[in-house]
C-alpha cells in the first residue's frame, strides 16, 4: 500500500526531507569524487617524483643485478608502502623490493612501456591490493632497464571513507533537523486555515452574516479567505431574498385567501336573495382570479429561477410580437378609453421565445394601462438600437415613477403604492418576470419616468436578422 500521510504539514515535511536528503546525497557524492580526484592528483605527482628519486639510487651490481643505493645510511630499502620492481628489456628481473614478496607488478614488460608519458595507472596485486603504478625507462651505466615503482591505495581509499563516515553520520542529524525545522514551519505557514476551518465550522444557515478572520489578505490563504467570505456574501444575499420572497408569497397569498373568508362569513350570517348570494360568489370569483394569477406568477418565477424554462426560439418581428401583445390588452385598455399606437420598424427580427417574450411585452402594456389615466395615450416603439441591437419602448402618460422607487421596481413583490396597486390586482412580480424573460435572451430592460410625466420601459434585444430600414410607421409619440 501506498505510503501518503494524512494531513498536508506532514506530508510537506516529507516532501521536504526527501528533496533535502537527495541534495545532500548529490553534494556527499560530487564532494567525495573531487576530494579523491584531488588525493590522487597529489598522489600521483608523490608516484612520479619518486620515480626520480630511486632512478637516482639505482646501482648496478657487479653479478648484472641491480640494487637501490642511497646517499643515506639506512635508507637502502624506500618507505613502507612502496612496490619497486626492475626488469631488463629481455624479461628478466633484476630487483624487487621486499614489500612485494613473491607479488609481481605485472610481469615481464612489454616492448614500449616506460617509454612514453609515466602517467601512473590503477591495477591490484596477486593478494588484492589496489596500486597506483608508474613505469619508466632508465639506463644503470649502459645497462637499460624498465623500472616499475607502485604505492598502495589503501590511503587514499582510507581518506575517503573517513570523509564519507563524517558525512554519513551528518546526515541524519541533518535530516532530522530539517524535518523539524519543516514540520515547525508548514505547521505555523498553514495556521490560518486550521482558524478559517474552526472558523467555517461555526457558521450556518443562521449565521450566515459571520464572516473568517483574514491576517493577510494579501498571501495566498488571505485571498483564499477572501474568496470564502466573498462566497458567504452572495449565499447570504440569495438566502435573504428567498427568505423574503417566501414572506412576500405566503402573505399575497394570506390576502385573498382571508378576503373569500370574510366575505363568505358574513353572506353565511343572514339570510340572503340570489341576487346578493351571486355577488359573494362574484367577488369571491375575482379573488380566486387573483390568487391564480399569483399562483401562475410564482411558478413562472420558480421555473425561471430552478433554470427549468427551455426557450423555444424563432424568429420573429419585434413589431408584430408587440401587435400581439396588444391586442392580449386591448380589452383592458378599451375599458379605460386608451389607445395604443404601435410605431417601428417591421423589419427588425429577434430570435426570441414567442410566448415568454410576449408576456414580457403584456406585463409592460397591462401596467402602462393600469398606471395611466382613462383616455391616454400608450405608444409602442421599435426600432433598431445600433450595434446589433433592436429595442423596444412602451411609452405612456401615466403616474410615472418617483427616481427613488425606480431601482427597485424590477424587484419581486415591490410596489410603489401597496394599498393603491393591489385594487387593481398587482402583487408587485410583473416586472420581475418580464426582466427574468427580457435578460434570458439575452437583453436588457431599462426605464426612464418622471413622477408626473409618464414612464418609458426600454427592452433591447440582440438583432436576429435585419433587413433595410423603414421610416417608423404609425403614429407618434
Ligand atoms: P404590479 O403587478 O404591482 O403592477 P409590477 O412588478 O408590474 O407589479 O410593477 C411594480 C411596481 O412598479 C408597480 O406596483 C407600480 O407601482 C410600478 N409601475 C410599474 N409600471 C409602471 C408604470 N408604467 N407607471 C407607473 N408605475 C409603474
Amino acid at each position: 500500500m501506498r505510503f501518503r500521510p494524512r494531513n498536508v504539514r506532514s506530508r510537506l515535511t516529507l516532501w521536504y526531507v526527501l528533496v533535502l536528503a537527495g541534495l545532500l546525497a548529490l553534494y556527499a557524492g560530487v564532494a567525495s569524487l573531487f576530494l579523491f580526484l584531488s588525493l590522487r592528483e597529489d598522489f600521483d605527482q608523490n608516484l612520479l617524483k619518486d620515480v626520480e628519486t630511486i632512478e637516482g639510487m639505482l646501482t648496478k651490481e657487479p653479478n648484472g643485478g641491480v640494487s637501490l643505493h642511497s646517499s643515506h645510511p639506512g635508507a637502502a630499502e624506500p618507505r613502507i608502502g612502496h612496490f619497486i620492481e626492475v626488469w631488463s628489456p629481455q624479461g628478466s628481473l633484476l630487483y624487487r623490493s621486499a614489500e612485494l614478496q613473491d607479488q609481481t607488478l605485472g610481469g615481464p614488460p612489454g616492448p614500449d612501456e616506460g617509454l612514453h608519458d609515466p602517467s601512473p595507472s590503477t591495477m591490484r596485486l596477486p593478494n588484492g591490493t589496489r596500486v597506483r603504478l608508474a613505469s619508466s625507462v632508465y639506463h644503470v651505466e649502459d645497462q637499460r632497464v624498465v623500472l616499475r615503482i607502485a604505492y598502495s591505495e589503501e590511503g587514499l581509499w582510507r581518506e575517503l571513507g573517513e570523509f564519507g563516515e563524517v558525512l554519513l553520520l551528518g546526515f541524519p542529524i541533518a535530516l532530522l533537523l530539517a524535518g523539524v525545522g519543516g514540520y515547525a514551519l508548514a505547521r505555523k505557514a498553514l495556521a490560518p486555515i486550521d482558524s478559517m476551518a474552526t472558523q467555517g465550522k461555526k457558521i450556518s444557515a443562521e449565521r450566515l452574516g459571520d464572516r473568517l478572520s483574514i491576517e493577510n489578505p494579501e498571501d495566498e490563504l488571505g485571498k483564499l479567505g477572501t474568496v470564502f467570505n466573498s462566497m458567504l456574501g452572495r449565499l447570504q444575499a440569495a438566502f435573504d431574498q428567498l427568505r423574503r420572497f417566501t414572506a412576500d408569497a405566503s402573505h399575497e397569498l394570506r390576502t385573498p385567501l382571508t378576503a373569500i373568508r370574510s366575505v363568505g362569513e358574513v353572506a353565511l350570517q343572514d339570510q340572503r336573495s340570489p341576487a346578493e348570494y351571486r355577488d359573494v360568489i362574484g367577488s369571491m370569483l375575482e379573488e380566486v382570479d387573483r390568487l391564480t394569477r399569483l399562483a401562475e406568477s410564482l411558478l413562472a418565477l420558480s421555473r425561471a429561477d430552478a433554470g427549468h424554462v427551455q426557450l423555444q426560439r424563432e424568429d420573429i418581428a419585434l413589431l408584430r410580437l408587440a401587435e400581439e401583445a396588444s391586442s392580449v390588452v386591448e380589452v383592458l385598455a378599451e375599458e379605460k378609453r386608451q389607445k395604443i399606437d404601435i410605431a417601428g420598424d417591421e423589419n427588425l427580427l429577434v430570435s426570441v421565445d414567442r410566448l415568454i417574450l410576449r408576456q414580457a411585452v403584456v406585463n409592460l402594456l397591462d401596467n402602462a394601462i393600469k398606471y395611466s389615466p382613462p383616455g391616454s395615450q400608450i405608444l409602442v416603439r421599435v426600432q433598431s438600437g445600433g450595434d446589433n441591437q433592436v429595442t423596444l419602448d412602451v411609452i405612456d402618460q401615466g403616474t410615472g415613477i418617483l427616481k427613488e422607487h425606480q431601482p427597485y421596481v424590477f424587484d419581486r413583490f415591490y410596489r410603489v403604492d401597496k394599498a393603491r396597486t393591489r385594487e387593481w390586482g398587482g402583487a408587485g412580480l410583473g416586472l420581475s418576470i418580464t426582466r427574468w424573460a427580457v435578460e434570458a435572451h439575452g437583453g436588457e430592460i431599462t426605464l426612464k419616468s418622471e413622477e408626473g410625466h409618464g414612464s418609458t420601459f426600454r427592452v433591447s434585444l440582440p438583432l436576429a436578422k435585419y433587413s433595410a430600414t423603414s421610416p417608423l410607421k404609425g403614429g407618434s409619440q
